[in-house]
């Protein structure tokens, strides 16, 4: 086992942990068409990737790792399709970089493979354990500090995580290039990353503790932003207001008469304010055992505290509307947050890509319009009242019919 041979494979975590097959046809690719520059990694790596490709830089991998790669980007660009490779790509990644790693180490001299294969035991299967280990960690590490954003907005309305995805891509990209060129650059800059990550999650947590107070009749920790305590149900004297992301704020909520209302429209329990996992309108906190919208009257008050937001987005989103071009995008933004993701947000996924589709496509024809000064005043508001109408009856749909 060579020494420089670990160090590419230290340097591997970093992009692995971001994208699983985009490093994995970069690096293959680098190995096969510019060998020169890989040769550090072992000092026969430069003639056997020249002479004859092994499996790891074959046509048919190179085909197979690119294809994979393009559909690996395509699918990130969706927050429908990226909540679903969530949760399989933590255990893709890590397969994917130790099967990059032994394409590397089978193509180091003859000798090294035979000796490889005679004396293959736990000494060589470390090193692939090892950065399988890291790139996990890595992982579980990028997907605390995504689940940050993606709490805050599950659908991405604001378009943050979007912009992160490609961030990413170009990461997972370049990462490989820079590890084969600058290995002690990437190594560095690995470091710095990681270290950031571990900071932003630890500041977030210590944030969400913070915000917890002792119960005042059992002591359980309880968030600050509750109306009740979990485990015993004694009222909290004065619940803590929400912040525009959903968390709790140190001062008490101006109008305790609404604030169930607003941890629902955060996901969060209107009793607890523990989050709510999944995107159903009936489910069960999983704290305090709350049966969300279960009260019909507590259901039709949601929906009127939300129909009441109509007029004043529809006036706002007009104002954004006026101006050409530049106001489309903050008026969408705005509108999404402030009218349908309450709403959206308890949609189940598969119904939401299907109504979102939909609506979509009767968009693109309305948006041709927006330029026009005077006819783009009306563009963002119908958008609105489309998306709101849609979203309304479909949330409606999946309440009780006696709620009516
Ligand atoms: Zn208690
Ligand atoms: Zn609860």
């Amino acid at each position: 086992m060579q020494f420089t041979t670990l160090i590419f494979g230290a340097g591997s975590v970093g992009p692995f942990a971001s994208r699983a097959f985009v490093p994995a046809f970069i690096t293959a690719m680098m190995m096969r068409f510019t060998p020169q520059y890989v040769s550090w990694i072992s000092d026969d790596m430069a003639t056997v990737a020249s002479d004859a490709p092994s499996w790891f830089t074959s046509d048919i991998s190179l085909l197979i790792f690119g294809l994979l790669a393009a559909l690996e980007i395509a699918a990130t660009k969706s927050p429908d399709l990226r909540a679903f490779f969530r949760e399989v790509d933590q255990y893709i990644k890590p397969v994917v970089a130790v099967i990059t790693y032994m394409g590397i180490t089978s193509m180091q001299d003859i000798d090294f493979v035979q000796q490889a294969t005679q004396h293959a035991g736990f000494a060589d299967a470390l090193p692939a354990l090892m950065i399988g280990l890291g790139v996990f960690w890595m992982g579980t590490l990028r997907s605390g500090v995504l689940g940050f954003f993606i709490d805050a907005d599950e659908d991405d309305d604001t378009g943050v995580q979007g912009l992160f995805s490609w961030a990413e891509d170009v990461w997972a990209f370049f990462g490989p290039v820079l590890l084969i060129l600058f290995p002690i650059v990437m190594l560095v800059l690995m470091g710095i990353v990681a270290g950031l990550m571990v900071l932003a999650q630890k500041r977030a947590q210590a944030k969400e503790e913070k915000s917890k107070t002792a119960c005042a009749n059992c002591g359980e920790m309880i968030y600050g932003s509750a109306v009740q305590c979990f485990a015993c149900q004694t009222p909290t004297a004065s619940p803590n207001a929400l912040s525009f992301l959903g968390r709790s704020l140190a001062e008490p909520t101006p109008d305790p008469q609404a604030h169930p209302y607003k941890l629902v429209e955060k996901k969060r329990c209107p009793v607890c304010a523990t989050r709510f996992e999944k995107r159903a309108i009936h489910q069960s906190c999983t704290a305090c055992g709350h049966e969300l919208f279960n009260d019909p009257i507590f259901a039709n008050a949601y929906l009127a505290r939300s129909d009441a937001r109509l007029p004043i987005v529809l006036v706002v989103s007009a104002l954004f509307s006026l101006i050409p071009v530049v106001g489309l995008i903050p008026g969408v933004i705005y509108y999404r947050m402030a009218l349908i993701a309450p709403l959206r947000k308890y949609i189940p996924r598969s119904r939401a890509i299907l109504l979102r589709w939909s609506i979509r496509i009767g968009f693109f024809f309305l948006i041709m319009f927006q330029w026009l000064p005077l006819a783009g005043g009306l563009v963002i508001p119908i958008m609105a009242l489309v998306n709101y109408t849609v979203y309304r009856s479909a949330f409606k749909a999946m309440l009780d019919p006696q709620t009516e």
